[in-house]
């Protein structure tokens, strides 16, 4: 089956007469093009990725218990009650004082933080790019036992080479997920007013 780029919650494309009721023509049999689980939170992890302030890398994560539950999320941004209007958000300067890098707070980080009491242990953390070492720490830390990513652009970097180095000692599950659905619509203007 040709794999679909776009999904529009508004149609469902993959029926056959034998789906439709004589009566009104009403579609009878489950939808096939739902989203898989993974997809979902790839792209809830995406959706959250849209609230960084960050110009040029915008990082979302969703953390997922062994019974699909969203136990948490997180984005890269400045810590809480910090002015990300004041803090730089360059990645070069003259000093290190002035990139964001000494500041930002990266998704995984807030993700784990940011959860409301509930024990990550065994947990899966979906994220569009590989974790920096920083974050590996803090995963490994949490009892979270599988990470599912999308981007590993930066590998040839020390920090994911050392992240790596460590997520494969503490046994961690490491997936490059492709999504099996590259392109998903949200167009709010379909939901009937
Ligand atoms: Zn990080």
């Amino acid at each position: 089956m040709p794999q679909k780029t776009e999904l529009d919650i508004s149609s469902s494309s993959e029926t056959n007469d034998s789906n439709i009721n004589d009566v009104d023509g009403e579609i009878t049999t489950k939808r096939t093009d739902y989203l898989v689980w993974w997809d979902y939170f790839m792209s809830i992890a995406y959706i959250t990725s849209m609230r960084s302030k960050d110009p040029n890398t915008q990082v979302g994560a969703c953390i997922v218990n062994e019974s699909n539950r969203i136990v948490s999320l997180g984005y890269n941004g400045m810590p809480n009650g910090c002015s990300d209007d004041e803090l730089p958000w360059n990645r070069t300067a003259n000093s290190s004082l002035d990139t964001k890098y000494l500041y930002v707070c990266h998704a995984e980080m807030n993700a784990i933080l940011n959860k409301t009491s509930y024990d990550l242990s065994g947990c899966t953390i979906f994220v569009l790019l590989f974790p920096c070492n920083e974050c590996a720490k803090m995963i490994i830390q949490a009892g979270i036992k599988r990470i599912i990513y999308l981007s590993d652009k930066y590998s040839d970097e020390n920090k994911f080479i050392a992240s790596r180095r460590l997520l494969s000692m503490a046994n961690i599950e490491l997936i490059q997920y492709t999504p099996k659905q590259s392109k998903i619509l949200i167009d709010f203007d379909t939901i009937a007013k």
